[in-house]
């Protein structure tokens, strides 16, 4: 028994001075943050290194969509590494499962969007929209029309041109200067917006995009970027007209619709993809997170028929691509995991799922800390505010949602806190019934403990 916890504190000394964690606490003192190690998963539930179990109420990052621990998915892999674990995808080489997944997405992506170039992660694959973006005015004969739009709290990864177009503040600041050539626009806030004039909130927020691409010149702007529902930036659904008045907006002035679905694609919000919700098809798509559900890194960007046309225009090689494009195990467990989606009926479990979600999270506005409480499909957040009559905000001096957070942690259940004092919720399609009412009562009870205390 010692010996095992010798080796468990070990590992533990081991993580502290070896490992540069992403997103982790340079300045926290030994200890004081929660150490956890994974080291098993099954469905919705990880187990630690000390034989704890939690519910994975964040899929991770957003991303193990299909749950942990599927022998299905290893067996793609290790079937596809016997065979040919990886080549080149450069010029005309490939692979089966690289093309074979490519045309999967044609069959699920909506409308014309049809030709695939993968990646590896989220950010890669945002560099190479904004890049094509670019490229797709480059060969009509105007390169000046390079500046990409992207709008406040948005979240699209942190490599230079990905850091460029997020907009949050904490992911730039020590990082100057950043890549110039990108422009922000407010996104929607429809839980604070008052209604001037008849106008809906939708068509002001619209506009607000629009009123950015006119300073700028449309004649400038190759591409509004966005994320359907914001993710990290607080888990915020737009209105329901806004996305069809942004594609009048970016059609109006000939600017491409990107739409960053790396969160929302594949079932996420109860639909393959989040753009049909609204009706609207944008004109390049990313994706990444749940293509393979997280059990190998891929990511790509869909491009319309239209798109891939006009590029075709160049006559010669496309001047851009990744070591790691269309990796031939990384697109045999994609593959396997969307048929995993499809056979279990995944998309429509994580709608009804949703809505037992949201139903059981509106409770928790009964609290006096507690905002609103929104959420499309299997992704909620939960804003926590001073007080829920005035809606005002504690202010970045003092956070409450990372204290929500540590007492669901304390409670065996992982859910993740975001800027807005927001406590995110995005569970495993795979979660229970019963797994979900627990994850509630959890946040719940941790709310109210919280609240009792600021
Ligand atoms: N875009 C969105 C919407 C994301 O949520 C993320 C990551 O969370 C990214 C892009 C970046 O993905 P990655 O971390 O794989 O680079």
């Amino acid at each position: 028994m010692l010996d095992q916890e010798t080796a468990l504190s070990r590992l533990e000394e081991l993580d502290r001075t070896y490992f540069l964690h992403p997103m982790g606490d340079l300045g926290a003192p030994p200890g004081t943050l929660p150490q956890v190690i994974f080291t098993s998963g099954r469905g919705a539930e990880v187990t630690d290194l000390r034989g704890r179990t939690y519910i994975d109420a964040m899929a991770s990052l957003w991303n193990v969509n299909v749950g942990h621990g599927r022998a299905e998915l290893a067996d793609a892999a290790s079937e596809q590494m016997r065979s040919l674990a990886y080549t080149s995808a450069y010029n005309g080489f490939g692979s089966p499962p690289a093309i074979e997944l490519a045309a999967k997405l044609a069959e699920l992506a909506p409308g014309d969007l049809e030709v695939t170039f993968f990646a590896s992660g989220g950010a890669e694959a945002n560099d190479t929209a904004y890049k094509l973006a670019r490229l797709y005015w480059y060969v009509q004969g105007q390169p000046g029309r390079n500046t990409i739009v992207s709008r406040v709290r948005d979240y699209h990864g942190l490599t230079l041109g990905a850091m460029a177009a997020t907009g949050i503040d904490l992911f730039k600041t020590q990082f100057q200067p950043v890549t110039p050539g990108f422009l922000h626009a407010p996104s929607p806030d429809p839980y604070r917006y008052e209604a001037a004039n008849g106008e809906s909130a939708g068509v002001h927020y619209a506009r607000a995009v629009e009123q950015v691409i006119l300073d700028a010149g449309p004649e400038t702007v190759a591409a509004v970027v966005v994320e359907p529902v914001q993710g990290a930036g607080g888990v915020i659904v737009p209105p329901p007209d806004y996305f069809p008045q942004l594609r009048q907006v970016c059609d109006r002035h000939g600017v491409l619709l990107i739409a960053d679905e790396v969160i929302t694609g594949f079932g996420r919000t109860g639909r393959w993809f989040a753009q049909e919700h609204w009706g609207i098809q944008a004109d390049l798509m990313i994706f990444a997170k749940g293509v393979t559900s997280g059990y190998l890194p891929l990511s790509g960007v869909v491009l319309s028929r239209h798109i891939h046309d006009v590029l075709r225009a160049i006559k010669g090689t496309l001047p851009h691509g990744f070591t790691y494009s269309g990796h031939a195990t990384a697109c045999a467990v994609g593959l396997r995991n969307l048929q995993v989606i499809e056979e279990e009926g995944l998309v429509e479990r994580a709608a009804q799922l949703g809505e037992r979600l949201l139903g059981g999270l509106r409770r928790l506005e009964r609290h006096r800390i507690v905002g609103n409480v929104r959420g499309l499909g299997l992704m909620a957040g939960i804003e926590l505010v001073c007080d829920s009559s005035t809606k005002e905000r504690f202010g970045p001096e003092m956070r409450v949602a990372p204290r929500v957070a540590a007492k669901a942690l304390e409670q065996g259940v992982i859910v993740r806190s975001l800027p807005l004092d927001v406590v995110g919720v995005c569970p495993p399609f795979v979660i229970s019934e019963e797994q979900l009412d627990h994850v509630v009562e959890v946040l719940d009870r941790a709310v109210e403990e919280v609240a009792a205390d600021v």
